[in-house]
């Protein structure tokens, strides 16, 4: 492709959904991705409301019958072995039901797939280096898999390399979240785990312990995603040891997790990655965007990285189809690319906040016997963010732990709190696990 409308860096979902929506908007995109697919990536469970992006993209009936279906969300506590699930078909719009559980290097390569169906060209194992703007242009300079390096111009780039943040590091545009408490995580997969009878089989389970929390992602099959986020603190009083000695130790330390990785055999071997939550100091710039994780990332905690790199793709596409149409590619235009991409962003980041500020156990106690407080969980959960909704503002406004002494909304109609179903523990009402 000699002249392309769009160049996108970066082939994960952020930047097959920018390459498919632009292709759907009939505008050319040229997509260079650094590996050859399918590759190993984290981020293995989705959230429901993924389900009216798939839609879109006319991938929905494939994801439907390739993955294993996510109802809900359990919650587990090592120290007491009390857990409790929040069920996606109780969300306040309940027409996106459950989620999937998926094994992404087979995720993303459907969704690369799809963009090169709708037209888009994708070269693997082709990797951007330096992207210089120019006020006519935008020239990029990439190695193929010959090694060799090339260069192609567009009117406008995206950056989605993920969190390399390629544009975003060598313009110093990242800034760490320091609310954050966690800072690493250690990962693997098990064959044979123990799961949940039925259809809670396909439930994601986050086991919170004194130092942070287990994710357990089952995939249809045999096989598990495990990983483990530790808390800063944790870490610190565990200096050098290995990603392994710390994966294990947590393992031989913890009740709860052995007993559902008792006789299961692991698959992989244990990997590590840190420091993840940031956000660019702006997504836009003359001729260019950020798209995804290149542009923010909040703590894997709730699941959304996906959901966000998706809907951001979306969004991105939008506001380039205009600049396209308008032959104006100045940095003005794209201030409202940020505003909607930040908008739901916000509000997850918000729930991890609480989470990590040891709020949300309240908030998760008044989400017992609370309609309201419950149906607004729920809905987050399940990544109702980006289409307005009243109740939204309310939580911009005044926050989760304000939410928890409130009776109505104005316009929300919880349907009840019976999506908390309690494995163990007392009476609806009593605490729910602590962290
Ligand atoms: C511990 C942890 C757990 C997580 N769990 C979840 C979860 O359960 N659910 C969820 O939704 N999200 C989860 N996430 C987040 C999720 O992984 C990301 O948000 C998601 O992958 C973002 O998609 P993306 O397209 O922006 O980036 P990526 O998926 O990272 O894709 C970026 C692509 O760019 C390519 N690339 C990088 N540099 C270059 C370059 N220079 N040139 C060309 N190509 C390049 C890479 O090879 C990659 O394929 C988790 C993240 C972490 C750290």
């Amino acid at each position: 492709m000699s002249n392309p409308d769009v160049i996108v860096a970066g082939g994960g979902p952020a930047g097959s959904s920018t390459a498919s929506f632009l292709r759907q908007r009939g505008r050319s995109v040229l997509v260079l991705e650094r590996e050859r697919f399918p590759r190993f990536h984290l981020g293995e469970s989705l959230l429901p409301f993924g389900g009216d992006l798939y839609r879109e993209l006319g991938v929905f009936d494939e994801i439907d019958r390739r993955y294993l279906h996510k109802p809900g969300a359990r919650i587990l506590h090592e120290e007491s072995g009390e857990s409790f699930t929040y069920y996606f078909d109780c969300a306040i719009d309940a027409h996106n039901p459950y989620a999937y559980q998926v094994p992404r290097g087979d995720f993303d390569q459907l969704l690369l797939d799809n963009a090169r169906r709708l037209g888009a060209e994708v070269r693997e194992e082709t990797s951007v280096g330096k992207v210089a703007f120019h006020p006519d242009r935008v020239e990029v300079l990439a190695r193929g898999p010959d090694g060799r390096e090339f260069t192609v111009e567009a009117p406008m780039f995206v950056d989605a390399t993920g969190r390399d943040a390629l544009v975003a590091t060598a313009h110093q545009l990242k800034v760490p979240d320091e609310a954050i408490t966690t800072n690493v995580a250690c990962y693997t997969h098990w064959q044979n785990a123990r799961r949940e009878p039925g259809v809670d089989e396909g439930n994601f389970t986050l086991l919170l312990f004194d130092g942070g929390w287990w994710w357990l992602i089952p995939f249809r099959g045999d096989v598990t995603s495990v990983g483990v986020v530790f808390e800063k603190s944790y870490t610190l009083a565990r200096k050098g040891m290995s990603p392994a000695e710390l994966y294990e130790g947590a393992l031989a330390e913890q009740r709860e997790i052995r007993k559902i990785l008792d006789g299961a055999t692991r698959v992989r071997p244990i990997e590590t990655t840190g420091n993840w939550s940031y956000r660019a100091t702006r997504f836009y710039g003359d001729r260019f965007l950020l798209a995804g994780d290149s542009a923010a990332f909040i703590d894997p905690l709730f699941s959304t990285g996906v959901l966000m790199a998706m809907q951001s793709g979306k969004y991105a596409a939008e506001a380039i189809d205009e600049a396209l149409a308008a032959d104006d590619f100045r940095a003005e235009r794209f201030a409202r690319y940020e505003e909607r991409a930040l908008a739901g962003a916000d509000l997850f980041k918000k729930l991890v906040h609480e989470f990590y500020g040891e709020n949300l156990r309240r908030i998760l106690i008044a989400s017992g016997s609370n309609p309201t407080v419950c149906s607004i969980i729920v809905s987050l959960l399940a990544g109702d963010v980006y289409k307005k909704a009243m109740w939204h503002s309310v939580i911009r406004k005044r926050g989760f732990s304000r939410l928890a002494h409130q009776g109505e909304i104005p316009g929300l109609r919880p349907r009840s709190t019976r999506q908390i179903a309690r494995s163990s523990g007392g009476p609806p009402g009593d605490p729910p696990p602590s962290r």
